[in-house]
Protein backbone atom coordinates (compact mmCIF):
# COMPACT_ATOMS: atom_id res chain seq x y z
CA UNK A 1 0.00 0.00 0.00
CA UNK A 2 2.71 2.74 -1.37
CA UNK A 3 -0.29 5.91 -0.44
CA UNK A 4 -0.21 4.78 3.10
CA UNK A 5 3.35 4.33 3.74
CA UNK A 6 3.81 7.58 2.07
CA UNK A 7 7.56 9.80 1.66
CA UNK A 8 9.24 7.44 4.50
CA UNK A 9 9.69 5.14 1.37
CA UNK A 10 12.31 7.49 0.38
CA UNK A 11 14.52 7.15 3.02
CA UNK A 12 14.24 3.24 2.81
CA UNK A 13 17.20 2.22 0.18
CA UNK A 14 16.63 -0.47 -2.24
CA UNK A 15 17.96 -3.55 -0.23
CA UNK A 16 15.69 -2.72 2.69
CA UNK A 17 12.50 -1.84 0.80
CA UNK A 18 12.93 -5.23 -0.96
CA UNK A 19 13.19 -6.79 2.56
CA UNK A 20 10.40 -5.05 4.02
CA UNK A 21 8.01 -5.86 0.89
CA UNK A 22 9.19 -9.36 0.96
CA UNK A 23 8.25 -9.95 4.71
CA UNK A 24 5.34 -8.22 4.10
CA UNK A 25 4.52 -10.62 1.76
CA UNK A 26 5.48 -13.41 3.12
CA UNK A 27 3.34 -12.24 6.44
CA UNK A 28 0.40 -11.72 4.61
CA UNK A 29 0.73 -15.42 2.77
CA UNK A 30 0.86 -17.16 6.35
CA UNK A 31 -2.30 -14.76 7.57
CA UNK A 32 -3.96 -16.03 4.21
CA UNK A 33 -3.27 -19.84 5.20
CA UNK A 34 -3.88 -18.46 9.27
CA UNK A 35 -7.40 -17.72 7.93
CA UNK A 36 -7.77 -20.75 6.13
CA UNK A 37 -6.74 -23.32 8.42
CA UNK A 38 -8.61 -21.57 11.48
CA UNK A 39 -5.68 -20.38 13.56
CA UNK A 40 -7.41 -17.22 14.54
CA UNK A 41 -9.26 -17.10 17.63
CA UNK A 42 -11.28 -15.15 20.18
CA UNK A 43 -10.21 -14.68 23.79
CA UNK A 44 -12.64 -12.34 25.71
CA UNK A 45 -12.23 -9.59 27.99
CA UNK A 46 -15.00 -9.04 30.65
CA UNK A 47 -16.52 -5.33 31.36
CA UNK A 48 -17.24 -5.32 35.37
CA UNK A 49 -19.71 -3.56 36.96
CA UNK A 50 -17.57 -1.24 39.41
CA UNK A 51 -19.86 -1.58 42.21
CA UNK A 52 -21.24 -5.09 42.36
CA UNK A 53 -18.17 -6.68 40.64
CA UNK A 54 -20.94 -8.61 37.95
CA UNK A 55 -19.42 -9.33 34.77
CA UNK A 56 -21.63 -7.18 32.62
CA UNK A 57 -20.79 -8.06 29.01
CA UNK A 58 -17.20 -9.34 27.30
CA UNK A 59 -14.85 -7.86 24.72
CA UNK A 60 -13.97 -10.29 21.69
CA UNK A 61 -10.56 -9.89 20.79
CA UNK A 62 -8.85 -11.63 18.01
CA UNK A 63 -5.74 -13.67 18.58
CA UNK A 64 -3.51 -15.30 15.69
CA UNK A 65 -2.47 -19.22 17.48
CA UNK A 66 0.65 -19.79 15.14
CA UNK A 67 1.71 -23.53 15.27
CA UNK A 68 5.41 -22.00 15.47
CA UNK A 69 5.21 -18.81 16.95
CA UNK A 70 2.43 -19.27 19.80
CA UNK A 71 -0.09 -16.32 20.00
CA UNK A 72 0.14 -13.34 18.19
CA UNK A 73 -1.65 -10.56 19.00
CA UNK A 74 -3.75 -8.47 16.96
CA UNK A 75 -1.49 -5.21 17.04
CA UNK A 76 1.04 -7.21 14.86
CA UNK A 77 -1.40 -8.63 12.14
CA UNK A 78 -4.39 -6.77 12.02
CA UNK A 79 -2.26 -3.64 10.15
CA UNK A 80 -1.54 -6.35 7.42
CA UNK A 81 -4.26 -7.68 7.19
CA UNK A 82 -5.81 -3.82 6.53
CA UNK A 83 -3.59 -3.44 4.24
CA UNK A 84 -4.33 -7.05 2.25
CA UNK A 85 -7.87 -6.68 2.44
CA UNK A 86 -7.83 -9.85 4.48
CA UNK A 87 -9.31 -8.08 7.40
CA UNK A 88 -13.06 -8.08 5.85
CA UNK A 89 -12.59 -12.22 6.52
CA UNK A 90 -10.93 -11.89 9.56
CA UNK A 91 -14.10 -9.28 10.47
CA UNK A 92 -16.90 -12.10 9.34
CA UNK A 93 -14.31 -14.63 11.09
CA UNK A 94 -14.57 -13.07 13.97
CA UNK A 95 -18.19 -11.67 14.10
CA UNK A 96 -19.69 -15.36 13.30
CA UNK A 97 -17.41 -16.80 15.93
CA UNK A 98 -18.76 -14.21 18.66
CA UNK A 99 -22.56 -15.13 17.09
CA UNK A 100 -22.09 -18.90 17.64
CA UNK A 101 -20.39 -18.29 21.26
CA UNK A 102 -23.48 -16.20 22.61
CA UNK A 103 -25.81 -18.86 21.48
CA UNK A 104 -24.06 -21.48 23.03
CA UNK A 105 -23.23 -19.49 26.57
CA UNK A 106 -27.05 -19.08 26.19
CA UNK A 107 -27.96 -22.37 25.42
CA UNK A 108 -25.63 -22.76 29.10
CA UNK A 109 -28.32 -20.52 31.11
CA UNK A 110 -25.37 -17.41 30.89
CA UNK A 111 -26.41 -15.24 28.10
CA UNK A 112 -23.94 -12.24 27.89
CA UNK A 113 -23.49 -9.75 25.49
CA UNK A 114 -20.41 -9.62 23.08
CA UNK A 115 -18.90 -6.69 21.86
CA UNK A 116 -16.90 -7.49 18.57
CA UNK A 117 -14.48 -4.77 17.02
CA UNK A 118 -15.38 -3.57 13.06
CA UNK A 119 -12.77 -2.61 11.12
CA UNK A 120 -12.76 0.69 8.89
CA UNK A 121 -13.31 -1.37 5.78
CA UNK A 122 -16.04 -3.84 6.86
CA UNK A 123 -17.82 -0.92 8.91
CA UNK A 124 -18.02 0.98 5.61
CA UNK A 125 -19.79 -2.42 4.09
CA UNK A 126 -23.34 -1.52 1.92
CA UNK A 127 -24.23 -5.07 2.80
CA UNK A 128 -22.75 -4.87 6.19
CA UNK A 129 -26.37 -4.62 8.09
CA UNK A 130 -27.89 -7.64 6.07
CA UNK A 131 -25.10 -9.79 6.56
CA UNK A 132 -25.70 -9.05 10.25
CA UNK A 133 -29.24 -9.84 10.19
CA UNK A 134 -28.66 -13.16 8.45
CA UNK A 135 -25.82 -14.11 11.24
CA UNK A 136 -28.15 -13.67 13.46
CA UNK A 137 -31.38 -15.80 12.42
CA UNK A 138 -28.96 -18.72 11.46
CA UNK A 139 -26.51 -18.24 14.51
CA UNK A 140 -29.70 -17.39 16.43
CA UNK A 141 -28.59 -14.48 18.64
CA UNK A 142 -30.90 -12.28 20.07
CA UNK A 143 -29.49 -8.95 18.74
CA UNK A 144 -29.48 -7.24 22.10
CA UNK A 145 -26.52 -9.49 23.03
CA UNK A 146 -24.69 -8.59 20.34
CA UNK A 147 -22.60 -5.28 20.00
CA UNK A 148 -20.60 -3.77 17.67
CA UNK A 149 -17.39 -1.30 18.26
CA UNK A 150 -16.23 1.18 15.64
CA UNK A 151 -14.04 4.01 16.23
CA UNK A 152 -14.55 7.70 16.19
CA UNK A 153 -12.04 7.92 13.23
CA UNK A 154 -14.29 6.03 11.34
CA UNK A 155 -17.21 7.92 12.19
CA UNK A 156 -15.70 10.83 10.72
CA UNK A 157 -14.10 9.69 7.67
CA UNK A 158 -17.67 10.08 6.38
CA UNK A 159 -20.34 10.89 8.92
CA UNK A 160 -23.30 10.89 6.68
CA UNK A 161 -22.77 7.21 5.25
CA UNK A 162 -22.00 6.20 8.97
CA UNK A 163 -24.98 7.52 10.12
CA UNK A 164 -27.05 5.44 7.61
CA UNK A 165 -25.11 2.56 8.69
CA UNK A 166 -25.63 2.67 12.41
CA UNK A 167 -29.19 3.41 11.79
CA UNK A 168 -29.73 0.23 10.09
CA UNK A 169 -27.11 -1.88 12.69
CA UNK A 170 -29.36 -0.54 15.61
CA UNK A 171 -32.49 -0.42 13.65
CA UNK A 172 -32.05 -5.42 13.68
CA UNK A 173 -31.84 -4.15 17.87
CA UNK A 174 -27.87 -4.62 17.71
CA UNK A 175 -25.57 -2.19 20.05
CA UNK A 176 -23.21 0.06 18.91
CA UNK A 177 -20.28 1.10 20.81
CA UNK A 178 -17.64 4.50 20.28
CA UNK A 179 -13.67 2.53 21.19
CA UNK A 180 -11.21 4.54 21.85
CA UNK A 181 -13.28 7.46 22.78
CA UNK A 182 -10.70 10.61 22.73
CA UNK A 183 -8.18 9.55 20.60
CA UNK A 184 -9.46 10.08 17.38
CA UNK A 185 -10.35 12.82 15.71
CA UNK A 186 -12.75 14.03 18.51
CA UNK A 187 -15.36 15.79 17.29
CA UNK A 188 -18.38 16.93 19.76
CA UNK A 189 -20.59 17.44 16.71
CA UNK A 190 -21.24 13.90 15.74
CA UNK A 191 -22.29 13.04 19.39
CA UNK A 192 -25.07 15.58 19.15
CA UNK A 193 -27.77 13.33 16.72
CA UNK A 194 -25.51 10.30 16.66
CA UNK A 195 -27.59 6.90 17.89
CA UNK A 196 -25.14 5.15 19.82
CA UNK A 197 -25.37 2.93 22.69
CA UNK A 198 -22.03 3.49 24.34
CA UNK A 199 -18.95 4.91 24.72
CA UNK A 200 -15.49 2.86 25.48
CA UNK A 201 -13.09 6.09 27.23
CA UNK A 202 -9.49 5.16 25.90
CA UNK A 203 -7.41 4.14 28.73
CA UNK A 204 -4.45 6.71 27.47
CA UNK A 205 -7.22 8.90 29.78
CA UNK A 206 -6.64 6.22 32.90
CA UNK A 207 -2.75 5.53 32.66
CA UNK A 208 -1.74 8.43 34.31
CA UNK A 209 -4.89 9.49 36.32
CA UNK A 210 -3.37 9.00 39.87
CA UNK A 211 -0.24 11.55 38.80
CA UNK A 212 -1.51 14.35 36.43
CA UNK A 213 -4.67 16.27 37.52
CA UNK A 214 -5.81 17.41 33.78
CA UNK A 215 -5.70 13.45 33.48
CA UNK A 216 -8.05 13.08 36.17
CA UNK A 217 -10.41 16.11 35.20
CA UNK A 218 -10.48 14.92 31.59
CA UNK A 219 -11.63 11.84 32.22
CA UNK A 220 -14.00 12.33 34.51
CA UNK A 221 -15.54 15.06 32.53
CA UNK A 222 -15.43 12.53 29.47
CA UNK A 223 -17.73 10.37 31.98
CA UNK A 224 -20.47 12.57 33.20
CA UNK A 225 -20.78 13.69 29.19
CA UNK A 226 -21.17 10.03 28.34
CA UNK A 227 -23.69 9.90 31.46
CA UNK A 228 -25.80 12.71 30.69
CA UNK A 229 -26.19 11.58 27.06
CA UNK A 230 -27.82 8.80 28.53
CA UNK A 231 -25.00 6.35 27.07
CA UNK A 232 -22.88 3.63 28.87
CA UNK A 233 -19.82 4.84 29.70
CA UNK A 234 -17.31 1.97 30.02
CA UNK A 235 -13.25 2.80 31.34
CA UNK A 236 -11.10 0.86 29.70
CA UNK A 237 -7.30 -0.14 30.88
CA UNK A 238 -7.72 0.08 34.64
CA UNK A 239 -5.12 -1.55 36.52
CA UNK A 240 -5.11 -0.47 39.86
CA UNK A 241 -7.24 0.02 42.64
CA UNK A 242 -5.93 3.56 42.92
CA UNK A 243 -6.97 4.45 39.22
CA UNK A 244 -10.47 3.10 40.06
CA UNK A 245 -10.56 5.54 43.00
CA UNK A 246 -9.96 8.18 40.64
CA UNK A 247 -13.07 7.73 38.23
CA UNK A 248 -16.70 8.59 39.25
CA UNK A 249 -17.79 5.01 39.82
CA UNK A 250 -21.59 6.39 40.25
CA UNK A 251 -21.54 7.31 36.44
CA UNK A 252 -20.02 5.01 34.87
CA UNK A 253 -21.27 1.74 33.64
CA UNK A 254 -18.57 -0.26 33.69
CA UNK A 255 -14.62 -1.01 33.68
CA UNK A 256 -12.33 -3.17 31.49
CA UNK A 257 -8.92 -3.46 32.45
CA UNK A 258 -6.38 -5.54 33.86
CA UNK A 259 -7.44 -4.61 37.45
CA UNK A 260 -10.23 -7.37 37.13
CA UNK A 261 -9.49 -9.46 34.14
CA UNK A 262 -7.01 -9.64 31.45
CA UNK A 263 -8.54 -11.36 27.58
CA UNK A 264 -9.30 -15.27 28.86
CA UNK A 265 -10.06 -18.02 26.65
CA UNK A 266 -13.56 -18.94 25.96
CA UNK A 267 -13.17 -21.63 28.98
CA UNK A 268 -12.05 -19.45 31.64
CA UNK A 269 -14.67 -17.09 30.92
CA UNK A 270 -17.40 -20.02 30.87
CA UNK A 271 -15.95 -21.15 33.99
CA UNK A 272 -16.47 -17.47 35.29
CA UNK A 273 -20.15 -17.26 34.15
CA UNK A 274 -21.08 -20.28 36.13
CA UNK A 275 -19.52 -19.32 39.22
CA UNK A 276 -21.33 -15.81 38.98
CA UNK A 277 -24.09 -16.64 37.47
P1 LIG B 1 -9.30 -2.29 21.60
O1 LIG B 1 -10.53 -2.64 20.87
O2 LIG B 1 -9.23 -0.92 22.18
O3 LIG B 1 -9.13 -3.41 22.72
C1 LIG B 1 -8.60 -3.18 23.99
C2 LIG B 1 -7.13 -3.57 24.05
O4 LIG B 1 -6.60 -3.14 25.30
C3 LIG B 1 -6.91 -5.08 23.99
O5 LIG B 1 -5.67 -5.31 23.33
C4 LIG B 1 -6.80 -5.44 25.46
O6 LIG B 1 -6.09 -6.64 25.71
C5 LIG B 1 -6.05 -4.25 25.99
N1 LIG B 1 -6.26 -4.03 27.43
C6 LIG B 1 -7.37 -4.30 28.15
N2 LIG B 1 -7.21 -3.96 29.44
C7 LIG B 1 -5.96 -3.46 29.56
C8 LIG B 1 -5.19 -2.93 30.66
O7 LIG B 1 -5.64 -2.86 31.80
N3 LIG B 1 -3.92 -2.51 30.38
C9 LIG B 1 -3.40 -2.58 29.13
N4 LIG B 1 -2.16 -2.14 28.95
N5 LIG B 1 -4.10 -3.06 28.06
C10 LIG B 1 -5.36 -3.49 28.28
P2 LIG B 1 -5.52 -6.38 22.15
O8 LIG B 1 -6.37 -7.58 22.44
O9 LIG B 1 -4.07 -6.58 21.92
O10 LIG B 1 -6.17 -5.64 20.91
C11 LIG B 1 -5.61 -4.49 20.38
C12 LIG B 1 -6.51 -3.85 19.35
O11 LIG B 1 -6.64 -4.70 18.19
C13 LIG B 1 -7.94 -3.64 19.83
O12 LIG B 1 -8.02 -2.48 20.63
C14 LIG B 1 -8.68 -3.50 18.52
O13 LIG B 1 -8.55 -2.21 18.00
C15 LIG B 1 -7.91 -4.47 17.62
N6 LIG B 1 -8.65 -5.75 17.56
C16 LIG B 1 -8.70 -6.76 18.46
N7 LIG B 1 -9.50 -7.74 18.05
C17 LIG B 1 -10.00 -7.35 16.84
C18 LIG B 1 -10.91 -7.96 15.89
O14 LIG B 1 -11.46 -9.05 16.10
N8 LIG B 1 -11.17 -7.26 14.74
C19 LIG B 1 -10.61 -6.03 14.51
N9 LIG B 1 -10.91 -5.41 13.34
N10 LIG B 1 -9.76 -5.44 15.37
C20 LIG B 1 -9.46 -6.08 16.52
MG1 LIG C 1 -12.43 -2.57 21.25
MG1 LIG D 1 -10.29 0.55 22.90
MG1 LIG E 1 -9.48 -0.19 19.01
Amino acid sequence: HAKKQGKNNYELSKAELHASNFERFHLENMLRKAIKEEQLELFYQPQVNIVDEKVVAVEALVRWRHPEYGIIPPNEFIPIAEDSGLILEIDDFVLRKACQQIHHWKQLGNPIRISVNLSAQQFMQKNLPDKIATLLKIEKVPPNLLELEITESMVMQDTKMSAIQIEKIRALGVKVAIDDFGTGHSSYQYLKNFPIDSLKIDRIFINDVETNRNTKAILNSMINLGHDLNLQVIVEGVETEEQLSNLDSKKCSAVQGYYFYKPMETGRIQELLERKG
